[in-house]
């Protein structure tokens, strides 16, 4: 893997943080949506029998969670769509041009249209460091509301800048948001991500304000403290 500060950073703390990552394990989450723990991050995979899609693509080389998609009983190669929720290495290193290992080989690939820049590495991800991730294959960019058929699932990306500049949160069904890292849960309350990896933490505070008027939420999906059944009452400090 490339040599880079931000690699180097974020692996350092995703090490030494238990107490601010606590991924959901893997399994199932509900009906049709299931969790996939790679090391301090889930994927989340959600299928209507017939399709599947992905919510974020892992660290790099992650061949390791093939047990884990024999766990679900989900075969990987059956995922048609994988939405990134932003292109960290914890989340698109999956998707890496150099990844040794693919999972999402035959998914159509989309994310934000504002992270295109971390992408081609016209913005630092942090100072003069550019994110390590980088990915040649094509990539379908969304816009803050655009709703995608994946069978007969929809999912409506939900622009969430702060993170990063093109983070999404996906909303599934209507029901199920995917916040990626917009925020995390703490003892049942949603605070916004960690402000030092946020690049811009008052755009990331919007944000949570934004997803608060969401109305009838099964579940929340958190990339890296796990999921909620009780959206309403862990977004309460974030309404009105
Ligand atoms: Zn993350």
């Amino acid at each position: 893997m490339r040599f880079n500060f931000i690699s180097v950073w974020g692996g350092f703390w995703s090490k030494m943080g238990s107490n601010l990552f606590y991924p959901q394990e893997t399994g199932r989450i509900s009906d049709r949506l299931y969790a996939i723990r790679d090391r301090d991050i889930n994927l989340f995979l959600y299928t209507d029998g017939q399709s599947t899609l992905c919510i974020d693509a892992g660290y790099i080389n992650n061949a390791y969670l093939k047990s884990d998609f024999e766990q679900v009983g989900i075969d990987p190669a059956s995922i048609t769509h994988l939405f990134l929720t932003h292109t960290d290495m914890d989340h698109a290193g999956g998707v890496d041009k150099d990844s040794k290992t693919n999972w999402f080989q035959q998914a159509k690939v989309f994310m934000g249209r504002d992270e295109k820049c971390m992408i081609d590495r016209s913005t630092a991800r942090r100072f003069i460091f550019s994110n390590p991730v980088e990915i040649s294959r094509a990539c379908s960019l969304l816009d803050d509301g655009e709703v995608i058929h994946v069978g007969t699932v929809t999912v409506q990306a939900i622009a969430t800048p702060g993170h990063t500049p093109g983070h999404m949160a996906y909303l599934i069904d209507d029901e199920i948001l995917c916040s990626g890292d917009a925020l995390v849960l703490k003892d049942g309350n949603i605070e916004p991500f960690y402000r030092t990896w946020n690049m811009d933490h008052e755009s990331a505070k919007r944000s949570v304000r934004k997803l608060a008027v969401l109305e009838n939420i099964s579940v929340l999906c958190t990339a890296h403290t796990k999921c909620s059944h009780n959206f309403e009452s862990a977004m309460n400090a974030w309404r009105g």
